[in-house]
């Protein structure tokens, strides 16, 4: 431990905020950097899966985070009139794998992670433009024309982190080739309350995810060309004609969701990377290992990487050799979550009749012994 180090953290989502609750408990003085002039209102929910929240328990935030969330106890596969191609009882999991998985309002998440620091540790409206680094310290500029330094910076903003593009400029973002809508509504629906569910068409899908006792996350994909925009009437209009006539409550809960809290992005990432580091500066969350959300891993990875990059620090006082250490435990880790969920999108996403008839033959066909297998490689593992 060493009170005397300073970090810059450029981003304030949940990577960034657990890395600062890390560093913080190493006695290091870390200070986030956040564009936004506000945080809080984030929009819709999260999955948080058993394994983050082992990471979550380390940091000292797991009980509090389970507290404001629900857990997923029932995740089904279904197809568009409602049959059930795939059901997994989480409760069995939750002994084997240390923890639930839980489901929670990002607000609700960000919170939790904001209650964890002191007052002063997050500067918002401060929106990064470049970094520098010499031989006894790193510089952040901010489009304000302030500027702030420290021993080390963590570039945690986001997928187009403007850390990344400075550090690796080459690093080029890959569109899936769908987009997505989400949201939080509130409902009394039974069946959408019981249930976390993904429904599989041609070329679309629909989520809808518990976050506690009366309000639903849900979220839907649709293949699209890339950079699409809608006006909030038109996506809900877009969305219902799509999806309306689904199996219930999907249409319900649209009809009910309010056309301007409706958030709309396409999915990118990019390829796994070989380098996060560059001298007194890395990367961490979706900056750095940036995944689709079809495993619902990519906030859950942020969180494991503020853990290991903690971890590193506490055990060698070298920023640089715990900056290649955390490279060392959390690449293989995020590039088989990012590559996997690439694959498993391609597949949800196919629109040909036949093939995802095979497709679903497949889905509902598969043993319970596969099933654990393939929660075991992403839930499973220690970060
Ligand atoms: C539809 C959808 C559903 C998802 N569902 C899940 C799920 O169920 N479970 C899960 O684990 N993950 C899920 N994810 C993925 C998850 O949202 C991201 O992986 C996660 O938010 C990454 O956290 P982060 O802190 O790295 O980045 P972000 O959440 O993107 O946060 C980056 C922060 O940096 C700030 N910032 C950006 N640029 C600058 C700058 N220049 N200067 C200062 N600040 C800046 C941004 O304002 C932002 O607050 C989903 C993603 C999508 C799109």
């Amino acid at each position: 431990m060493n009170p005397s180090r300073t970090a810059l953290i450029i981003g304030g989502g949940v990577g960034g905020l657990c890395t600062a609750i890390a560093l913080r408990k190493l006695g290091i003085e870390a200070t986030v950097y956040e564009r936004a002039e506000m945080l809080g209102d984030v929009g819709a929910g999260l999955v948080v899966a058993a394994n983050a929240i082992r990471s979550l328990r380390r940091l000292g935030l797991a009980e509090q985070t389970l507290a404001a969330g629900s857990v997923v106890t029932r995740a089904q596969i279904r197809t568009h009139d409602g049959h059930p191609l795939a059901t997994t009882d989480m409760r069995n999991y939750e002994t084997q794998f240390g923890a639930p998985t839980i489901a929670i309002h990002r607000a609700a998440l960000h919170k939790v992670l904001l209650d964890a620091l002191p007052e002063g540790a997050v500067r918002l409206g401060a929106a990064c433009t470049r970094v520098e680094q010499d031989r006894s310290g790193v510089t952040a500029h901010f489009a304000d024309g302030s500027e702030a330094r420290a021993d080390f910076l963590i570039g945690a903003d986001g997928v187009r982190s403007v850390v990344r593009r400075q550090l690796f400029p080459s690093v080029e973002l890959r569109y899936s080739g769908y987009t997505a809508w989400r949201s939080a509504v509130v409902s009394r629906d039974e069946a959408a309350l019981g249930i976390t569910s993904e429904t599989w068409g041609r070329g679309y899908r629909f989520g809808i995810v518990r976050m506690d006792a009366e309000r639903i996350y849900w979220f839907a994909t649709a293949n699209a060309k890339l950079g699409l925009t809608y006006a909030p009437a038109e996506q809900k209009a877009l969305l219902l004609k799509i999806f309306g006539s689904w199996h219930p409550p999907i249409r319900s809960l649209l009809e009910a969701t309010p056309a301007e809290v409706i958030l709309h992005n396409d999915i990118s990432d990019f390829t796994p990377l070989n380098q996060w580091s560059v001298g007194r500066i890395t990367l961490l969350g979706d900056a750095a290992h940036a995944t689709t959300p079809n495993m619902g891993q990519g906030a859950c990875m942020a969180i494991e990487s503020a853990d290991v990059l903690g971890q590193c620090l506490a055990k060698n006082n070298e920023f640089a050799a715990a900056f290649q250490a955390y490279e060392t435990r959390r690449k293989p880790r995020t590039a088989f979550i990012t590559n996997q969920s690439w694959r498993i999108g391609r597949v949800a996403q196919w629109e040909n009749a036949l093939a995802c008839a095979a497709r679903n033959f497949v889905v509902k066909t598969v043993s319970a012994g596969t099933m654990e297998k393939q929660l075991s490689k992403v839930l499973g593992v220690e970060a």
